[in-house]
């Protein structure tokens, strides 16, 4: 993948106090071009694709939410707590605004967990982002892999 202008541009955007206090990309030193092409190379080599992760996380989401902001068991295997700040984010590709909400994926096995929100899910699957290495809602391949597993 090329370093193009609009991943440079959204990278700016990605960083501290920008669009998040936090900012997406963790402790990354890696250009954001290079996060994603390592990260595309692993959801191929673990057989996943973007779309169905994305699809699967939202399903979940959406099973969360009849909790009301309590933990709710789904299908005997996942505990989701769904939260809802009230606010917009926009994406750092300018592609869309997005509900500031956090989601709480426990896998109840392992006790693995995730927390992702609806711009990762719109992250991850239109931009292949899974926000950098340190950062709260970072989306490891393997983790994401682990933890949706059937
Ligand atoms: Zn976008």
């Amino acid at each position: 993948m090329k370093d193009t202008k609009a991943h440079r541009e959204a990278e700016a955007r990605m960083l501290p106090g920008s669009i998040t206090a936090q900012g997406f990309l963790g402790e990354e030193s890696r250009h954001l071009a290079e996060i994603i092409e390592a990260d595309e190379g692993e959801f191929t080599r673990l057989g996943l694709d973007f779309e169905s992760v994305a699809a699967e996380l939202e399903r979940l989401r959406d099973a969360g939410e009849g909790g009301l902001g309590e933990p709710m068991t789904v299908e005997a295997t996942w505990v989701v707590q769904t939260g809802d700040a009230r606010g917009k984010l926009p994406c750092p590709y300018e592609d869309g605004i997005h509900h500031k909400n956090s989601i709480w994926l426990r896998r109840i096995d392992s006790g693995e967990s995730l927390v992702y929100s609806d711009l990762s899910i719109h992250l991850l699957r239109a931009h292949h982002f899974l926000q950098g290495r340190g950062s709260a809602f970072r989306l490891d391949p393997a983790a994401i892999k682990r933890i949706l597993a059937r």
